[in-house]
């Protein structure tokens, strides 16, 4: 049975805890340990590049590793945290592989690696499921058209959702690109999908090897409310607050849900307008659209927005909704 990404991550995480501590009790283990790493980290650099050295490397590494297996029958370490079984049985929690003749990075450290980007991003187990792969166009109507003014040709829901999937695919691939890139304002009800795009843009950005920050509004509000008046200055910045403005990707869920006034309000216009001036790739997600937002968050921010960002209407059923009601039977 192969294990779950999240089951393999808490038995890793459950077997680091004991390796800390038995390395913790025996302070000459943990210095041989971290000799055996960086030893594995070397061979690996050698496998892909070689110069010669990998034979040494690796009888330096076996020599490592029987000195070891003696210090811990010296060390009489009772819970000792070769007999706790290895959350990864491809690699015994080494990290690394010896196969065909070279050292490489096991698939688990490549895992383990990416849910720290995914933390570091702050997105939770369910939004890393959401990509561009398992984006449901069949929830959009191809026959129900759009409300549009002007007269113009109005397309169906389905593809407008088409044309909001590729917009956000060529997000990714510009930021990848390291090239200029249109920021993204997401407009339309409950369940349409802006979430799961935000966290298919998200997904893709991590595996591509550019970390955005994901924050809800709110949640970033709360942050800054929860550091502000703390200490002698008032403008104690909350580190989520610095990374919003600094950060190279940013995506601002749920804008509008509140409105934000003084000091609060202050820091939200100075995010956004931040990353307007220095041209810092923002998709921005809202309930509301771009009028009905000017109402909620004041003129000045919207303005930013309209500057900045290429808007997108959001059309379709509660995508949620018609998720809980396939389950009930
Ligand atoms: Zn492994």
């Amino acid at each position: 049975m192969k294990a779950s990404t999240s089951n393999l991550r808490e038995r890793a995480e459950a077997r680091r805890k004991q390796i800390l501590e038995v390395q913790g009790r025996f302070p000459e283990i943990a210095v041989l340990d971290g000799r055996i790493l960086s030893l594995l980290k070397e061979a690996a650099r050698e496998s892909l590049r070689p110069s010669g050295k990998l034979e040494s490397l690796r009888s330096q590494l076996d020599a490592l590793y029987t000195e070891r297996a003696g210090l811990i029958k010296r060390c009489r370490v009772e819970e000792a945290y070769w007999e706790i079984p290895p959350a990864c049985t491809r690699c015994g929690d080494e990290g690394y592989l010896f196969e065909a003749g070279r050292y490489r990075p096991c698939s688990c450290r490549e895992i383990q690696f990416l849910s720290r980007k995914f933390r570091s991003a702050q997105l939770s187990d369910r939004m890393r499921k959401q990509g561009f792969d398992n984006f449901d166009l069949s929830y959009y109507s191809s026959t129900s058209k759009i409300p549009r003014s002007g007269g113009k040709r109005t397309p169906s829901e389905r593809a407008n959702m088409e044309k909001i999937l590729s917009a956000s695919r060529l997000f990714v691939d510009d930021v990848l690109a390291g090239g200029c890139v249109e920021s993204l304002f997401f407009t339309g009800g409950c369940g349409v999908g802006k979430t799961h795009l935000v966290s298919a843009i998200a997904n893709s950005l991590v595996l591509g090897g550019v970390v955005p920050l994901y924050a809800v509004v709110a949640d970033l509000l709360a942050d800054l409310k929860s550091t502000y008046g703390e200490g002698e200055s008032p403008f104690t910045e909350s580190h989520l607050l610095s990374r919003a403005r600094e950060v190279s990707v940013l995506l601002l869920d749920d804008l509008g849900a509140e409105r934000y006034s003084g000091w609060v309000g202050e820091k939200l216009f100075q995010i956004i307008n931040y990353r307007y001036l220095h041209e810092k790739p923002t998709v921005i997600t809202s309930n509301y659209d771009l009028e009905q937002l000017e109402e909620v968050v004041g003129e000045r921010i919207v303005s930013r927005i309209v500057e900045m960002c290429r808007p997108f209407y959001f059309f379709g059923p509660d995508v949620r909704l018609l998720k809980r009601q396939a389950r009930v039977p």
